[in-house]
């Protein structure tokens, strides 16, 4: 698994320009299969998010504007061309900096380009309406771009991510300040040079890199931003809505989510198993939406659990380029010790290891960071480990005995971002979706988002929706003009 890029210093994209940090300082990134270094990455200063923000000022005003929704439409299908032709290299990266099975990858950057085109498509449908108001005067809306957009993103789906905001902001007419994790900006980088090869004006879409407490809080605090579309943990969430009260940004919010995944007991079992092992070992459990609360009904609850169970024990965990591998690494040393240290309390909280519980035995995966994938049985729904987001591959499995208790302990969770549910009972599944609280249900299928599906949470997962038409709209004001058209002037005081 020893890879050396070709590139090895990836720079700051600033107003068209690769260009190094004013304090020419570096980070090291890293491949999770190996925790060797990739490349070094520049670390940006308060300094460099200025440069980066006027320029995108700049670009709203002056070159972005003058550019028509109609060439903003051909120069966003510009930029998914550039993608499909280059899929695999940009495929490759994306595996070498986050660690995630290389068809899992692919599958979300095909994804990705999907959404891109879809928005690429309503740049030029962005439309007001007019409003019937009393005789005498004309009332139409407009939607305008909202100005200079913070897009801030995490590491476990850096490219769909990147470019599920990147996508509506720039659709709807607006500039960026793009910030990838620390972990992983190889291919926010990346994504953003080939913007300016579509043919994007330079300071449309810039590019910093460096810690999310520095940087990325400057950045949420800056004076010339207008906007900020923020995905990461909801603790992360809650520190920039207090930083974006002062000036009152503009905020939309993708954070954590304690998913349900409910078997009835009379779904069809053997897809239930299939879909359910999907719903959470998927990225390795790194997934906002994983579904890491499963609950199975009682009548069923041994024969599906040992179903699972052996599908789990299929699953191969290894070299995240290897096309056979279902589960890649974990971003992080890190991230596998806090894994360790849920399971630890899960089995503290009366929880029982029914597979996985530890890192592979293989020695050849010994460097990297690996888990296998884990099934606890636990009895216990106020434990840590069925409220809290692990963020890995482990699932806590529960049995319940009716429909209004499964509700109720689905929804006993601060989050509220998707749920799935197996059931053959047509009636049952929409009862239950219609009391489920959470941005997205989805009945007998573990997937969640198809371009142009409205994707966010309830409660604590967030606000504001994303993928859909709903996200362009918020990256525009809504502006209402009102018009005086009778012969006679007005005179309201009569004076
Ligand atoms: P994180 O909150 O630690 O970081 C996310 C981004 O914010 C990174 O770019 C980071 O550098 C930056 N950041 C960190 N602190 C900051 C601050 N004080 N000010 C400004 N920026 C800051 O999240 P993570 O660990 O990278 O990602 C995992 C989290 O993301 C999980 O909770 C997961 O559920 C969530 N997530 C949500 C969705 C969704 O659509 N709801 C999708 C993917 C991931």
């Amino acid at each position: 698994m020893g890879i050396t890029l070709e590139k090895t210093h990836y720079q700051l994209l600033i107003n068209g320009e690769g260009v190094d940090s004013a304090s020419g300082q570096s980070f090291e990134t890293h491949n999770p299969a190996t925790n060797e270094a990739l490349a070094s990455v520049a670390k940006a200063t308060p300094e460099d998010v200025d440069k980066a923000v006027a320029a995108a000022r700049e670009a709203f005003s002056g070159a972005w504007a003058r550019i028509s929704a109609a060439k903003r439409t051909g120069l966003l299908f510009k930029l998914a061309g550039l993608l499909r032709e280059r899929f695999e290299a940009l495929a490759r990266l994306e595996s070498l900096n986050n660690g995630k099975a290389i068809t899992s990858v692919k599958g979300e950057l095909n994804q990705a380009i999907e959404e891109l085109e879809f928005y690429a498509g309503a740049a030029n449908k962005i439309m007001g309406s007019t409003v019937p108001v009393p005789y005498g005067f004309l009332n139409y809306t407009l939607r305008e771009p909202i100005g200079v957009c913070a897009l801030i993103v995490p590491w476990n789906y850096p490219i769909l991510l990147a470019l599920r905001k990147l996508a509506p902001a720039l659709a709807a007419g607006n500039t960026v300040v793009l910030k990838p994790a620390s972990a992983t900006p190889l291919t926010a980088l990346t994504i953003g040079e080939w913007c300016l090869e579509a043919g994007l004006p330079p300071g449309t879409v810039n590019v910093i890199t460096g810690p999310g407490v520095e940087i990325g809080s400057y950045l949420v605090k800056h004076p010339g931003v207008d906007k900020i579309s923020f995905t990461g943990e909801t603790s992360t969430g809650k520190e920039i809505m207090r930083m974006a009260a002062d000036s009152i940004k503009r905020l939309s919010l993708e954070l954590g989510g304690k998913s349900p995944n409910i078997v009835f007991e009379d779904a069809d079992l053997e897809a239930a198993a299939a879909g359910s092992v999907w719903a959470i070992f998927y990225s390795a459990g790194q997934s906002c939406e994983a579904r890491s609360r499963l609950f199975v009904q009682d009548s069923i609850y041994d024969r599906f659990v040992s179903l699972f169970v052996e599908k789990a024990k299929k699953l191969r965990v290894g070299d995240p380029l290897d096309p056979e591998t279902h589960v890649g690494a974990l971003i992080s040393p890190a991230q596998v010790q806090r894994v360790e240290s849920y399971v630890q309390a899960g089995l503290s909280a009366g929880g029982r290891v029914l597979c996985g519980g530890g890192r592979p035995p293989e020695p050849s995966l010994a460097r990297g960071n690996f888990y296998l994938p884990t099934a606890l049985a636990i009895e216990d729904h106020r434990a840590k480990v069925t409220q809290e987001e692990i963020f890995g591959p482990v699932v806590t499995i529960l049995r319940f005995k009716s429909e209004a208790e499964v509700v109720a302990l689905a929804n006993d969770v601060i989050y509220g971002l998707v749920a799935t549910l197996w059931t053959q009972d047509v009636g049952r599944a929409h009862r239950v979706a219609g009391q489920i609280r959470s941005g997205v249900v989805t009945i007998n299928t573990p997937f969640t988002v198809f371009p142009g599906l409205p994707f966010g949470g309830y409660k604590q997962s967030g606000f504001d929706r994303e993928v859909a038409l709903e996200a362009l709209h918020s990256y525009t004001e809504l502006k209402s003009v009102l018009v005086f058209v009778r012969e006679k002037p007005l005179n309201p005081f009569g004076i």
